[in-house]
């Protein structure tokens, strides 16, 4: 009987919240604390980084830390950034439902699939071939049809897909990529850290408006180095 009831009672539970994993609380608090107590009121990001599981975008000796509050290493030098920075720089580019959006540094997809859940359609750039070829196949394991990963050098954006709405960049370049800011549609928010690597970088938002860019200076951050391929120099 009480097994019985143990079984029903834990279908109940799987089907009413069907995110629900042994991460969940610790996904719940990293959203409480580290997002929302820091001034992060977008429902929508709220509510997209309460269900997309940190823990599988992180390599599985990092699995216990994947809800910290700091980035982690994804192999090939690169890292997932902290929660928060994810949290951020999704809502300074004003995500929705009908936004096409670019993201250049898809590194273990984290950002994608968070963005992926609010907007229409995310393709992203990874020039390490490898984790190109990890996020894709995890993102398609995930179920997620409206990111598009592509590997190579993502200086020169995506023509085919431009205009977009959205633009993340989430490697730290030393100055901003003229094709990123030509594949920006009007009223569009591209949102990029700036300077030299190995020390901290400026987080700059760019929107463009009426065919011209205004910058903004939102706060300094640290990332790992935006690269460029050698046939593509
Ligand atoms: N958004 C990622 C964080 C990635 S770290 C996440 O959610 O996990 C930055 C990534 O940018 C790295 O994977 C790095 O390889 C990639 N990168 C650096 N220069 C690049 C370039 N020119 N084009 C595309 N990707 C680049």
């Amino acid at each position: 009987m009480r097994v019985l009831f143990i079984i029903i009672f834990s279908m109940m539970w799987e089907y009413s919240f069907p995110q629900a994993d042994k991460y969940t609380s610790a996904r719940n608090e990293m959203v409480e604390y580290q997002i929302s107590d820091r001034g992060i009121t977008n429902s929508e990001i709220l509510k997209a980084m309460r269900k997309v599981p940190r823990h599988l975008f992180v390599p599985k000796e990092y699995t216990n830390d994947a809800y910290g509050d700091y980035p982690l290493p994804i192999g090939y030098g690169q890292t997932i950034s902290q929660p928060y920075i994810v949290a951020y720089m999704t809502e300074v580019v004003k995500p929705n439902k009908k936004k096409k959006a670019l993201e250049i540094g898809t590194g273990s997809g984290y950002q994608a699939a968070v963005l992926a859940e609010i907007v229409d359609t995310v393709y992203t750039i990874e020039i390490v071939p490898e984790l190109a070829a990890e996020s894709e196949a995890r993102l398609k394991k995930m179920g997620y049809s409206n990111i598009i990963v592509k590997a190579g050098d993502g200086y020169n954006g995506w023509t085919g897909h431009s205009p977009f709405d959205i633009i993340i960049v989430t490697a730290a370049a030393e100055e901003i990529p003229r094709p990123l800011l030509d594949q920006l549609a009007e009223n569009g928010r591209l949102v990029i850290p700036v300077g030299q690597a190995g020390a901290v970088q400026d987080l700059i938002l760019l929107v463009k408006k009426n065919g011209k860019i205004e910058k903004k200076h939102l706060t300094v951050v640290r990332f790992v180095p935006f690269k460029r391929s050698k046939n593509q120099l």
